[in-house]
């Protein structure tokens, strides 16, 4: 990186997915203005879309970014990485960004390692948190061996890339009255013969990771048979099951349920814990929910110091009255 009086450049790669930018963009674009205002210099976007027009890319400009380059065409209705690391690649190598920010969505798994190869420069994937040194150098944290420890790393290599977990970062508040500057980019159309769209697969995967309603069990529930009467509860709210770690281990439930540091993080409207005593690597995957309910029969349990209401039971007794009760609530109103 140059010289911190310069201040930083930092791209942050911008993902659609259909019309929409996904939310991961805006926290990244928060977290890049947490940075430049620190070391100085500016924050730029891009984003590559087939009908993405220039009110929509203004949005960048609203959640932080100073430059936008908009990249308009046809050939980006096909999510081909070659063809989007080549553009992106070239925008590099004319705008020169001391730090490149993408998700860790599989867009930026798929797109960033093609682009730090064609750099020749390093790529730290799947951070939490980015921090800056008192030299003003981009310190980048993520999970390593096995979620072990946290690693920090300083890459030596320029640009600094690193892909970032989606919910990781907190979003700036949208703010309109930004305004910055948004260039329009021809794009260069090679490879576009090498992919053929045949149809669009619907995930099948759970996505708990933007569930507002989560219902999650934890070793408390004793076996896995007690994730029926959470998925019956979760499907009367509207939400979703989750875990935490050891039911996974135990095997009662998949990994993709799993909340926390070693599994995903979430920001529901309302999380239930059921039988979870509130780890720090529990907590770590939901404490920004906006409301928290634990069940736990011991009222000295962690949870209940993170719980907006707490109810000190046995879960089998307390989740079946819930049950029974919103059925009657339900039955009463309609
Ligand atoms: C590197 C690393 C990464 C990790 N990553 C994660 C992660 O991503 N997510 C995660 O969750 N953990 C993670 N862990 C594990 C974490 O340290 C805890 O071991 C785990 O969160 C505990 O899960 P638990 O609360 O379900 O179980 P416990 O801590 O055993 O708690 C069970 C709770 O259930 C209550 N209970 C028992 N019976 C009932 C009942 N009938 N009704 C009501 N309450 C009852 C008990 O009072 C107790 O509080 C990680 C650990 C390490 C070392």
């Amino acid at each position: 990186m140059g010289d911190k009086a310069q201040g930083r450049k930092i791209l942050v790669v911008a993902e659609l997915r259909g019309e929409t930018i996904h939310p991961v963009t805006f926290e990244l674009l928060g977290k890049s203005r947490e940075i430049v205002e620190h070391t100085g210099g500016e924050v730029y976007s891009v984003v590559f879309g087939s009908s993405i027009d220039k009110a929509k890319a203004s949005e960048l400009i609203h959640y932080g970014a100073d430059r936008v380059f908009l990249f308009k065409d046809p050939v980006f209705s096909v999510l081909n990485p070659m063809l989007y690391a080549y553009n992106l690649v070239k925008l590099c190598r004319e705008e020169k960004p001391d730090i490149i920010l993408m998700g860790a969505t599989c867009f930026g798994r798929s797109l960033g390692p093609r682009v730090a190869a064609a750099l020749k420069t390093g790529l730290t994937a799947d951070c939490i948190d980015l921090r800056i040194d008192e030299n003003g150098e981009l310190i980048q944290v993520r999970p390593a061996f096995v979620g072990n420890i946290l690693a920090h790393i300083k890459t030596k290599t320029k640009p600094v890339m690193s892909t970032v977990r989606y919910r990781v970062m907190k979003a700036r508040e949208k703010d309109e009255s930004r305004s910055g500057l948004i260039i329009e980019k021809t794009a260069e159309k090679l490879f576009q013969d090498r992919i053929r769209l045949v149809g669009e697969a619907v995930p099948k995967r759970l996505n708990i990771t933007d569930a507002e309603i989560i219902v999650a069990g934890g070793r408390g529930l004793g076996s896995a048979e007690g994730f029926k009467l959470l998925g019956e509860l979760a499907s009367l709210l509207g939400g979703v099951v989750g875990s935490s770690r050891p039911p996974v281990d135990d095997g009662w439930i998949r990994k993709e349920h799993q909340v926390g540091y070693s599994g995903s993080i979430v920001k529901p409207r309302l999380y239930i814990a059921c039988g979870i005593s509130g780890s720090p690597q529990h907590l770590f995957g939901m404490k920004d929910a906006e409301t928290i309910v634990a069940i736990n029969s011991d009222p000295s349990a962690p949870i209940f110091r993170v719980a907006d209401y707490g109810i000190v039971g046995d879960l089998y007794q307390v989740i079946p009255l819930m049950i029974k009760e919103i059925k009657a609530r339900r039955s009463s109103v309609g």
